[in-house]
């Protein structure tokens, strides 16, 4: 029992092989752009900061959230 973390995360990709380790390394996710169709993610390299490539949600709500606060 205790802190058990939400499992929100779980489709997401935790781990890309990475050219510049040349390993399996674990991931970061850094938000490039918010857009009214969605958000753009690129991934990084955890160990040295290589983008592993990109991903982009057609989630809206982040965008929405952001009028909001505004
Ligand atoms: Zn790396």
């Amino acid at each position: 029992m205790g802190s058990r973390r939400p499992s929100y995360q779980e489709f997401e990709v935790s781990e890309l092989y990475c050219p510049n380790c040349r390993a399996s390394r674990p991931v970061r996710r850094h938000l490039l752009l918010v857009l009214p169709s969605g958000n753009r993610y690129e991934y990084r390299c955890a160990v040295c900061g290589g983008s592993l490539g990109g991903k982009e949600d057609n989630d809206p709500s982040e965008f929405r959230a952001i009028l909001q606060r505004t």
